[in-house]
C-alpha cells in the first residue's frame, strides 16, 4: 500500500501526474478555480503501484509517495 500527499496549493494543473499515472490514480477537478487552475485529486490511491513517476515528474514538487 502506498499513501499520496498532494499540496493542492502548489499544484498548477499541468496534467502531467494525471497522463503518466500507469494506474489512473488522478482525476481533473470539476472545474477551474478562483485562482485560474483546474487542479488534480487524488481518486484511486488504492491502486497506486510505488512507481513514483508522479512525484518525480511533477514540476510543483506537489506530489509525495510513501509505502505504508
Ligand atoms: S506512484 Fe505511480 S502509480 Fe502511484 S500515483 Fe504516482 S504515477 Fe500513479
Ligand atoms: S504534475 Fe503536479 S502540478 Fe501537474 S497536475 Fe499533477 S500535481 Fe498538479
Amino acid at each position: 500500500m502506498y499513501s499520496i500527499a498532494y499540496n493542492r496549493l502548489w499544484c498548477k494543473g499541468c496534467r502531467i501526474c494525471l497522463n503518466v499515472c500507469p494506474r489512473e490514480v488522478f482525476e481533473l477537478e470539476d472545474a477551474v478555480d478562483k485562482d485560474g487552475y483546474q487542479r488534480i485529486r487524488i481518486a484511486g490511491e488504492e491502486s497506486c503501484s510505488g512507481c513514483m513517476l508522479c512525484a518525480f515528474l511533477c514540476p510543483d514538487i506537489a506530489l509525495e509517495v510513501k509505502k505504508c
